[in-house]
């Protein structure tokens, strides 16, 4: 169970990555899905080393490999944060007994006359 966990944690930490591309590139007008990564002050494209998520940013002390400039916390800070949510999110769903905002969501949507009884 502890290695599902870990696997939803890294694919958080995937979709965290992905989330980084598009609120980098969404104001600008670029496309998110076709062109590779790249670094915002040199231009060049970035390598698979350089992308993993939190791991790049360790390695490389927050700079660029190719001009050495400082490279935003934004980056990890939006990985590691994406990467916990999603932990927690499954956390909830399998562990916590009262606190279940899924359960919430999927009553209020099967079963709203419950919910609006209670408001007349
Ligand atoms: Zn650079």
């Amino acid at each position: 169970m502890g290695f599902f966990y870990f696997i939803v944690f890294i694919f958080g930490l995937m979709v965290g990555s992905f989330l980084n591309s598009i609120i980098y590139r969404l104001p600008s007008g670029e496309s998110f899905l076709i062109q590779r990564s790249y670094c915002p002050y040199c231009k060049h494209k970035l390598s698979w080393k350089d992308l993993i998520p939190i791991f790049s940013f360790l390695i490389l002390k927050g700079k660029c490999r190719y001009c050495q400039k400082k490279i935003s916390w934004q980056y990890p800070l939006i990985e590691l944060a994406t990467g916990i949510l999603f932990f927690l999110v499954l956390w909830n769903f399998f562990h916590r007994g009262k606190f279940r905002p899924h359960r919430l969501f999927v009553n209020f949507y099967l079963f709203p006359n419950y919910y609006f009884s209670f408001m007349i």
